[in-house]
């Protein structure tokens, strides 16, 4: 298997093209509506996936907010390049040991789902040919690009799609690898590595979304499947790994396929009458709602359509997929068992008109709508011929459950044409210099230095070099806090804390964790509350004070905790009296009980210490 990454990191210097903010907002003011066409370049020729996707028609919404300008709605030509953001590209090209290029050229690449209100989107390539060792192994980085990110999609009905266009034009840092990676958690631990070094640039955004992945995948004697925009890290290598095992299902098939002399037939054929007195199932609706049924036949395919040896994934779910993306909600096929879509009776007298054998298959697409059934047929047809020669090469969309979903042929080579209204910009050797004088830390450096200088465990200081938090560790640190604490909030506690299904994880700013950490140090709680506390912030209470309160963990005071600790071991003074100090572990259980999170523990413990010692009966002798 081969993999080779694209990630995908978006930068906050303001946009690329314009001088607008990179945050993004909910407030919309001003909407608009467009299409995209195909239209054949100066060679006459198509890019295949524009015109399948100007084939479904679609209208693409646009929601403009209060910090957009006329550059993201493409009613005023783009500025020149953010330089700040290609000093942030070129600060990474270095540390990935790249060639930068001598001159910086913006591109226009064409983007064929509506997300770019121009129907492209402006790349310019920054360095090529570098390396990362990840794991003892060398891996090829290919180029390192900085491009613009698209409009957010907020939303689809029927034949349309809406967009917000405050992500539009934000500067994103593309790293691409060679086919080097050769496993799921693989590709999985290098993804970790650029994002790393990525956020060691201390110039990217942070969040759900702000960095994405693409995965390009090919099994061996397979095809390269593009998956797109992975957002969930965590998911990476099984997106891999589970693209492997479709290709090689498919493969499979394939052989299966060649040994039969299989072969599917391009022309449907209208059995919408043969089917007319069928009673219920999506294809007695398409009939009674007076439209077709089509059959195609798929000589040699019996019993290929349906899971191979308990595999997840099915060739008749591919042709499903092909329909879906036409725009109709499945099929029926004949090695689903026969049922309210289709019973046994229907199955027989189709194989009888369509003059199918044993070994033959058939699929069938109802739907109200004649000219959509036989664009869903002719797509379906292709897919199914496509299957005797193995895996076709397209793009895939990742899903939440780790599988992969069609969503459309892979984009052709020809796509990319000069942006003629942004100057190229010179790549100097002073530039360089400056660059190369002031290289940020690297991650592996950075780890070392947590570790060294803050006593913090390795494995604490991985996870917040790995993960998204380390800037946000040391602007809390740098408030004056104890590191050990810090790092145990922001990478277990913080994470820890429950949210409910599909709500973003809690995600409270500096100034609360700086105010909830300067709390618990002043004793108005005690350390082991913090994630009690975070947690009523987290469903909602109005400001740390009342968070303490609901939490019922407002501190007591010395006076208060000696009245407690006397009281119960007045109520155990027999046990007292009798076993002196062994009295201490049942009684601090009791005192917890009541305590817990409202006084540190040890002062806790040294409370009933003394009062055990005022109490026990004297040492004898
Ligand atoms: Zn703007």
């Amino acid at each position: 298997m081969k993999v080779g990454l694209e990630v995908h990191q978006q930068l906050a210097t303001g946009k690329l093209f314009c001088a607008c903010p990179t945050e993004l907002s909910e407030t919309t003011g001003l909407t608009f509506v467009r299409r995209l066409r195909a239209a054949s370049g100066e060679e006459r020729a198509t890019d295949a996936a524009a015109a399948f996707q100007a084939s479904r028609g679609l209208l693409y919404r646009y929601e403009s907010g209060p910090s957009n300008c006329l550059v993201e709605s493409d009613e005023e030509p783009p500025r020149p390049l953010n330089e700040e953001a290609l000093d942030v590209a070129l600060t990474v090209a270095l540390l990935l040991g790249c060639r930068p290029v001598d001159e910086v050229e913006v591109m226009r690449k064409i983007v064929v789902d509506g997300s770019n209100t121009t129907g492209f989107q402006r790349t310019a390539l920054v360095a090529v040919d570098g390396h990362l060792e990840v794991g003892g192994k060398r891996h090829a980085i290919l180029a390192v690009c900085l491009e613009e990110d698209a409009a957010r999609k907020v939303g689809a009905a029927s034949g349309e799609v809406a967009y917000r266009l405050d992500r539009l034009g934000i500067p994103l840092v593309e790293i691409a690898t060679g086919p080097t990676i050769a496993s799921g958690p693989e590709a999985r631990q290098v993804a970790q590595e650029i994002g790393a070094l990525l956020r060691a640039t201390r110039r990217v955004r942070r969040g759900i979304g702000t960095i994405r992945e693409d995965l390009n995948v090919s099994a061996d004697g397979g095809q390269r499947v593009e998956v797109k925009g992975v957002q969930e890290l965590r998911l990476l290598g099984e997106y891999a790994d589970r693209e492997e095992g479709r290709q090689r299902l498919l493969l499979k098939v394939r052989d299966q396929l060649a040994l039969r002399g299989a072969r599917a037939e391009a022309e449907p054929v209208d059995v919408t009458s043969e089917l007319s007195e069928l009673r219920d199932g999506p294809v007695a609706a398409a009939v009674k709602a007076g439209g077709v049924v089509l059959a195609l036949r798929l000589h040699g395919f019996h019993g290929l359509l349906g899971a191979q040896d308990g595999s997840e994934e099915r060739l008749g779910r591919e042709l499903a997929d092909q329909a879906r993306a036409a725009g109709l909600g499945g099929i029926v096929h004949s090695d689903e068992p026969p049922g309210r879509a289709l019973p046994a009776a229907a199955h027989e007298r189709l194989r009888g008109r369509l003059g199918l054998g044993g070994r033959d298959a058939f699929v069938l697409i109802a739907d109200r709508s004649p000219e959509r059934a036989r664009r869903v047929a002719a797509a379906v047809a292709a897919r199914a011929a496509v299957a005797v020669e193995g895996v076709p090469g397209e793009t895939r969309d990742p899903l939440p459950d780790g599988r992969t979903r069609y969503s459309r042929p892979l984009p052709g080579r020809d796509r990319l044409y000069p942006e003629t209204d942004v100057p190229p910009v010179a790549v100097t050797e002073e530039r360089l210099a400056r660059l190369q004088a002031s290289l940020p830390e690297r991650p592996s450096a950075t780890l070392g230095r947590l570790v060294s200088e803050h006593g913090l465990a390795p494995e604490l200081a991985g996870q917040l070099v790995y993960g998204a938090d380390l800037e946000r560790f040391e602007e809390i640190v740098r408030r004056g806090h104890p590191a050990g604490a810090v790092a145990r909030l922001l990478t277990q506690e913080l994470p820890a804390i429950p949210v409910p299904d599909g709500a973003p994880p809690f995600d409270p700013s500096t100034d609360q964790l700086d105010e909830l950490l300067r709390a618990a140090e002043g004793g108005r709680f005690a350390k082991e509350g913090v994630p009690e506390v975070l947690r009523q912030l987290a469903s909602g209470a109005p400001g740390l004070e009342e968070a303490v309160r609901r939490s019922g963990l407002s501190g007591v005071d010395p006076d208060e905790l000696a009245r407690v600790v006397e009281r119960i071991v007045q109520a155990q003074i027999a046990l007292v009296r009798e076993k002196g100090e062994a009295a201490f572990s049942p009684l601090m259980g009791d005192v917890m009980r009541e305590l817990r999170g409202r006084r540190d523990g040890r002062e806790i413990a040294d409370e009933l210490r003394r009062a055990i010692a005022r109490h026990r009966a004297p040492a004898a002798g």
